[in-house]
């Protein structure tokens, strides 16, 4: 496993929409322990395959503060959202030192393929929600900052403001 360098926001490669995974290769599973060793060195809640700058549908993430619970989604799709929203503080590792309140479903219902491409559902709420909308948005090229309210801020204000 090796760290890989994070995209930092007006890098090209953060606009652009990815592709899926046809199969699994050594070469992916490679980026997958990767992304998943970037993410943790980081101290993120998520990772996109883009913010490493390789256009594939993959992310991974992990909100479990107390030991490692890591999802891995292979071209996810988002199923069903809630009516019920959340309204918080994001960060994303693209954008470090940054911070802004964005709007959120509070649960969501995805469905994607694991690292052995057998599909699975997974459903949300709360931080992870917001974690699958933030990671599956870098898959199509949009970064949290067009969807934030107000300003962009110095991150540090607030608890919530997970970098992914
Ligand atoms: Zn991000």
């Amino acid at each position: 496993m090796a760290l890989r360098n994070i995209r930092i926001a007006g890098d090209r490669v953060l606009e652009k929409t990815c592709r899926p995974v046809k199969e699994m290769t050594p070469k992916v599973e490679n980026l997958i322990n990767d992304m998943l060793e970037t993410m943790y060195d980081a101290g993120g809640v998520g990772l996109a395959a883009p913010q490493v700058g390789i256009l594939k549908r993959i992310v991974v993430i992990d909100v479990d503060f107390e030991e490692p619970h890591p999802y891995i989604m292979i071209n996810p799709e988002i199923l069903e959202v809630s009516e019920e929203t959340q309204t918080g503080d994001e960060g994303c590792l693209s954008l470090p030192g940054q911070s802004g309140t964005v709007t959120r479903p509070m649960r969501v219902k995805a469905r994607a393929l694991d690292r052995n491409m057998e599909p699975y559902e997974i459903e949300g709420e709360g931080l992870l929600a917001r974690a699958i909308c933030h990671e599956l948005d870098h898959l199509d090229g949009i970064l949290y900052m067009t969807k934030v309210e107000g300003e962009l801020r110095e991150a540090g204000a607030s608890e919530e403001e997970f970098a992914q």
